[in-house]
């Protein structure tokens, strides 16, 4: 497929030391050819070659370098050109102006890649994974987004929709027999390719509740009635004052989140607002607010002074964080010296940052960290998992009629899982689904 021409800067529009700027299309190096300026002609680059020269954007030159990609082995697939300029703005600017001016249309947000996906270079799978990848903040994001990008997940399910293609074929072979004439060895051998189908789904679907912890990271709310350290908490826990500590009650009126990366794993804590009756009505919306993040969150700490016994506020919040999983932490250790007036899992002093880094390890092991690996399969992805347990319902249905149902049903089942499955690669996606995911991309990817 020939596409016009998309330009646009690839690089981060700052001071920098080198910036790229990329064109795709059907002829980017008609306009490399008016616009740089080298002893070798860009119609006459040798693919993949990098080469010095001029870049010429009228007002403003720079002396750079320019590469030639050729269709079909670059990234979009199509012929590209890619500029390396000085790096900064205006530089930058100018060139990818120029390549404006020669006809090339400015790229939309992850138009490049969404070419790549049209052009069969990449699964949808694996575009999320760049996505996940360029907007990792912690290892483990980076790393997970890389297992799509590398096409792992794909080649996965790819292998089960074949198996249920050539199931498929067989039914489709057998279909005008009645049913007590199919051979039982051909019976046998549907019903054992759909086991093994479910085999290689169940842990993939299994896996994400852990898994999704790697891509999106952990959620931990503080809670805990006002003035028990929680703003304070918070600061010690991202080393930083980004929550107000007051002595007023009633301070944190929203919830206050930050980040912070333990283990290679992203941590997002929630300080939320102190809980108790109020007849403030802005301090009763965040009070309901941080209800729903105590609610999703994988981790609660509750903390409680240190300096007081319980007090029945407290045990209601006990009560409500029954059957969760969540941490009694004591605060402000550094007043009581160690002696807490009730059974804690760990004290602490917010204030002076004592027992924080204990905190910290308390909950790697509280959120099961160690249960989350690369090695082997893994699910990240909302999108996928959704799919997988509709593609799995599917197969189980199938099964179940094996047998009871006409071979024309069995096989309207797993054809529905085989386009559930291919919502993954992105071979049964709309054109919505399609759209949501590119619009998370930045432009010039
Ligand atoms: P929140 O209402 O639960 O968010 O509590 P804050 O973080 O605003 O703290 C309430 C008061 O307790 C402030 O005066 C803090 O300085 C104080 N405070 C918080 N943590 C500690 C601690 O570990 N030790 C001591 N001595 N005071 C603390």
């Amino acid at each position: 497929m020939l596409f016009e021409n998309i330009a646009a800067i690839s690089t981060a529009p700052i001071a920098s030391g080198v910036a790229i700027i990329r064109i795709s299309g059907e002829s980017p190096l008609d306009i490399a050819e008016k616009m740089f300026i080298s002893s070798v002609k860009p119609r006459d680059f040798e693919p993949y070659k990098m080469y010095v020269g001029t870049i010429d954007c009228g007002n403003i030159k720079d002396f750079g370098m320019c590469v030639y990609f050729k269709a079909p082995r670059s990234y979009t697939g199509e012929d590209m050109v890619e500029f390396h300029c000085h790096g900064g703005v205006a530089i930058s600017r100018a060139v990818l102006t120029r390549a404006l001016e020669l006809g090339a249309r400015l790229a939309e947000r992850g138009e490049f890649t969404r070419r790549a996906f049209l052009n069969g270079k990449m699964s949808l799978s694996a575009c999320e994974g760049l996505v996940d990848m360029i907007y990792a903040e912690s290892e483990a994001e980076a790393r997970s987004g890389y297992y799509l990008y590398k096409e792992k997940l794909f080649k996965k399910i790819g292998g089960v929709q074949d198996k249920l293609t050539s199931v498929l074929a067989l039914i489709d072979a057998n279909i005008d027999y009645p049913e007590e004439d199919i051979e039982s060895a051909e019976f046998d051998n549907i019903k054992n390719t759909l086991i093994e189908c479910k085999n290689i789904l169940v842990p993939l679907v299994e896996s994400y509740k852990d898994s999704s912890k790697l891509s999106s990271g952990v959620n931990v709310a503080i809670c805990g009635r006002p003035n028990a350290g929680k703003s304070s908490l918070l600061n010690a826990l991202l080393n930083c004052d980004k929550a107000i500590v007051t002595d007023i009650e009633g301070t944190t009126r929203d919830v206050v989140e930050g980040k912070k990366d333990i283990r290679g794993v992203r941590f997002n804590f929630y300080d939320t607002a102190g809980i108790r009756d109020s007849r403030n009505e802005i301090e009763r919306i965040g009070i309901e607010r941080s209800k729903k993040h105590i609610e999703s969150a994988h981790v609660v700490i509750m903390l409680c002074d240190g300096t007081k016994k319980l007090t029945e506020d407290d045990r209601t919040i006990l009560d409500s964080l029954k059957g969760r999983n969540y941490l009694l932490v004591a605060n402000k250790r550094d007043i009581t010296g160690g002696r807490i007036p009730f059974e804690c899992d760990l004290a602490v002093s917010a204030l002076t940052g004592e027992n924080i880094e204990a905190l910290e390890r308390l909950l790697v092991e509280k959120v099961s960290l160690d249960n989350v690996s690369f090695d082997g399969d893994f699910l990240t992805e909302q999108r996928h998992y959704e799919a997988l347990k509709k593609a799995l319902d599917k197969l189980d249905a199938a099964l179940f009629n094996m047998g009871a149902m006409s071979l024309d049903v069995i096989a309207e089942d797993i054809k529905d899982a085989w386009k559930q499955l291919g919502l993954i690669s992105g071979e049964t996606c709309n054109e919505d689904i399609i759209n949501e995911i590119f619009a998370k991309f930045c432009v010039g990817k």
